[in-house]
């Protein structure tokens, strides 16, 4: 099976909740329940700007990486508001959302916007979790596959396929973030492979099935288990159920079965 070639990667996206003075606790509570994953499965919390630093504190030299939710595509200067891919490094991030449907509905940003971002993370060694994803109008017309190929491929633009092994593409459908809808595992599947063989026309065979992607959209401790056992979904992307510890616990030792 092509899964053995890539790794599993359970991201929890704290969006703007939870304030840096729980990290500690959350941390305690998710290693005690999360034994080390030796490797197999990455845990990743994506926490807001202001609770970075004691996320790195509460699980450096533990199994779980920490994300920023957003960078600039800037290094530095007259950009209020913004943190860039250099204060991410310097804080030890290791990982970043780049696209959310959130930061392109609320925020406006477009997909020129996340290129040069996904080109940003590159000169700092950040791994980008590049997200993609349909709106509900756009699944009954049924657009999905030739948009999320699109969005691919704009994030990607002018990405060397050296640059492109770091970067790590969510399928997060809108209709189901935040909602309780989740897509059926057939249909997540469905667009995961689309994605990967977009994948492919761009940077090869080798490199798609090296590439992990990942499913986003009300993914829970009750559905994770048969979300992830589809051949091309290596993860997920997690809102609500990754705000405790307990639930986020639960998928990442789902993903570890
Ligand atoms: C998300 O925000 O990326 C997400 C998938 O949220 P939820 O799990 O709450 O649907």
């Amino acid at each position: 099976m092509d899964k053995q070639f890539r790794k599993t990667i359970i991201a929890g996206n704290w969006k703007m909740n939870l304030l840096a003075s729980d990290v500690n606790a959350y941390a305690d509570e998710l290693l005690a329940l999360v034994p080390d994953s030796h490797g197999w499965c990455e845990a990743v919390a994506c926490v807001s700007y202001g609770s970075l630093a004691a996320a790195v504190a509460a699980f450096a030299n533990s199994h779980v990486a920490v994300g920023a939710q957003n960078m600039s595509q800037h290094e530095s200067g007259a950009f209020t508001g913004e943190v860039s891919g250099l204060q991410l490094k310097d804080l030890l991030v290791k990982y970043v959302i780049l696209g959310h449907s959130e930061r392109r509905e609320v925020f406006g940003e477009t997909d020129d916007t996340i290129n040069k971002k996904v080109h940003a993370t590159l000169q700092y060694a950040l791994s980008p979790i590049v997200c993609v994803g349909d709106s509900l109008a756009q699944r009954e017309t049924g657009v999905t596959d030739d948009l999320v190929s699109y969005q691919v491929k704009s994030a990607l633009y002018g990405i060397s396929g050296e640059g492109f092994k770091n970067i790590t593409i969510a399928y997060e459908p809108i209709w189901a973030i935040g909602t309780g809808v989740t897509a059926t595992p057939e249909d997540a599947q469905k667009v995961c492979a689309q994605i990967r063989s977009t994948l492919e026309s761009l940077y090869g065979a080798e490199a798609a099935r090296a590439t992990s992607v990942l499913y986003g959209g009300s993914m829970n401790d009750k559905n994770a288990f048969e979300l992830l056992a589809q051949k091309d979904i290596d993860g997920g992307l997690i809102g609500g159920a990754s705000l405790k510890a307990d639930t986020f616990a639960a998928i990442i030792n789902a993903a570890n079965q």
